[in-house]
């Protein structure tokens, strides 16, 4: 058996095959960029043809860099979630355009369904929420919409993107991870099977729906490479990250700092709910036992120094961010609450948008621009109170992602955070994850323990912020909120 681990890291932008060496250094990476359809407004589909043949191609120029595919020990696959591919048995051909994630055409079904009362009980037997985000709602659209999913009988099958290159990989095996199950609204968070009840309530057919595997494992093999390959891990992307980030006991949280930011904190073993409208989620399945995490998300982040640069043209690049903001002692008491796109947890204020409060003739562009890095530990606070509200408070922070390669914003997470910020050298955490993962299915690894040894050396930030600074900052925060949404928190 080879010592290579072959990781499939399926982005929604991009897809991309990585080598990893069992010590966690990188020995190639391929990716391939993803066309975007965007049908109408609110519409965003993913051709799950061209996913698969520029997955297969990154995968081949893996396996001839490694030399073979003896010298590959498994296959590991992390995958945009929630994405959703419906395709014939038969032909294993797609059927339909691929739901994208950020689609939002199943809102109307939501709204319905919230309406008649269905959210308390589908969040307490999914984690989750009635919004289009999630595939359960797709699935209802789908089966409405497109006949030929009906007329396919028997021979449709259906799954997100790791379902549908697994299949693809194997020639037929229809399974999904529970992490990747956990997002589709159709899985009983505690039981970790397909719910009879949740499939009616949207309508899913019962006899397309693959069967829910583990993380790691002996899942099948494939034999596309010029020699058995055996697929070994599965985990859906914030998740993978997570794992990447070995954030393998409670509490522990990473945080992507990208275009928006993905909080996970782990939860333990006992399925968590939350009072705070954060999402309850699979973070791995290993030997049929679940762990499981809270997790919140952002919307605006790194998107909000894009429009810094490209809109408002404040600054050149982002990178002078971090120089803008040291220029000045202090936020000068502007506030800059990033509700561009609304407001994600723990607000959940989707028709808010977006101040800067407290100018003044004083104001200048360094007050702004600090304003909008220290929003990040801002939005960042907010979702910690939430967390440990309920139960599962932040032991370490470990970020990744674009932004944070700014070490001011680093620190001033640290800072307001009141908490120690893990940073790895390297960055790459989901595709990591997935290795870690294919690492203990293949038995490179005896658990996620030994495999987290692959993640490498991290740089900490730890608190420095006086805690009467630190007050208030929070209390100049909690008004501009205040402000946006319209009522006191
Ligand atoms: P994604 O994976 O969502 O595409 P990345 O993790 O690549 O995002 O992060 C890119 C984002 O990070 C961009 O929105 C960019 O504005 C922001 N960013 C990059 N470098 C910096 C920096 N030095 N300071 C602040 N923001 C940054």
């Amino acid at each position: 058996m080879g010592e290579i681990l072959l990781v499939i890291d399926e982005g929604t932008t991009s897809t991309r095959a990585m080598l990893f060496a069992p010590d966690g250094t990188v020995l190639g990476s391929q990716s391939a960029a993803l066309t975007q359809h965007y049908p109408a407004p609110g519409l965003v589909e993913h051709d799950a043809a061209e996913i698969w043949e520029k997955t297969l191609a990154c995968a081949r120029a893996m396996v001839g860099k490694a030399g073979g595919a003896d010298r590959i020990a498994a296959i590991g696959i992390t995958n945009q979630r929630e994405t959703l591919v419906f395709w014939d048995r038969t032909t294993g051909e797609p059927l339909a355009p691929a739901i994208v994630w950020q689609d939002r055409r199943s809102a109307d079904i939501c709204r319905t369904l919230k309406d008649a009362g269905e959210e308390p009980g589908v969040q307490a037997r999914t984690g989750l929420l009635l919004d289009p985000y999630f595939s359960g709602t797709k699935i209802a659209w789908a089966m409405a919409n497109w006949p030929q999913l009906k007329e396919a009988g028997d021979r449709l099958a259906l799954g997100t993107i790791e379902s549908w290159l697994v299949w693809k990989l194997t020639g037929g095996l229809h399974v999904t991870d529970a992490t990747n199950a956990s997002r589709t609204l159709l899985m009983g968070l505690g039981s970790g099977a397909w719910s009879d009840g949740l499939i009616d309530l949207f309508g899913a057919p019962r006899h397309a729906l693959p069967e829910i595997v583990d993380c790691a494992g002996r899942f099948g093999t494939t034999s596309l490479f010029g020699g058995e390959i055996p697929i070994c891990g599965l985990a859906g992307d914030q998740q993978s990250a997570t794992i990447g980030q070995a954030c393998l006991a409670k509490g522990e949280t990473k945080a992507t700092y990208g275009t928006g930011a993905f909080v996970l904190t782990n939860a333990g073993t006992a399925q968590p709910r939350s009072k705070n409208r954060l999402l309850a989620t699979c973070l791995w399945q290993l030997d049929g036992r679940r762990t499981y995490a809270l997790e919140g998300s952002v919307f605006v982040a790194g998107s909000l120094i894009q429009w810094l640069r490209d809109s408002v043209k404040l600054i050149a690049n982002a990178q002078e961010t971090e120089a803008i903001a040291k220029s000045v002692d202090d936020n000068g008491g502007v506030y800059l609450v990033p509700a561009l796109s609304g407001l994600g947890a723990p607000w959940w204020q989707p028709e808010a948008r977006a101040a800067i409060t407290g100018l003044s003739f004083s104001t200048g562009k360094a007050h702004i621009v600090r304003a909008a890095l220290e929003a990040m530990a801002h939005q960042s606070h907010d979702l910690k109170t939430a967390f440990a509200a309920d139960g599962v408070d932040w032991a370490t922070l470990r970020v990744d992602g674009g932004m944070v390669t700014n070490d001011w914003i680093a620190q001033d997470l640290a800072d307001m955070l009141d908490v120690t910020v893990e940073r790895p050298d390297f960055a790459e955490t989901t595709a990591l994850g997935a290795a870690m993962l294919a690492g203990v299915g293949c038995g490179m690894f005896a658990g996620l323990e030994e495999a987290a040894t692959m993640r490498g050396k991290v740089e900490t930030f730890t608190a420095q912020l006086d805690p009467a600074t630190r007050d208030a900052r929070l209390t100049g925060w909690r008004s501009a909120i205040e402000n946006v949404i319209g009522q006191r928190v």
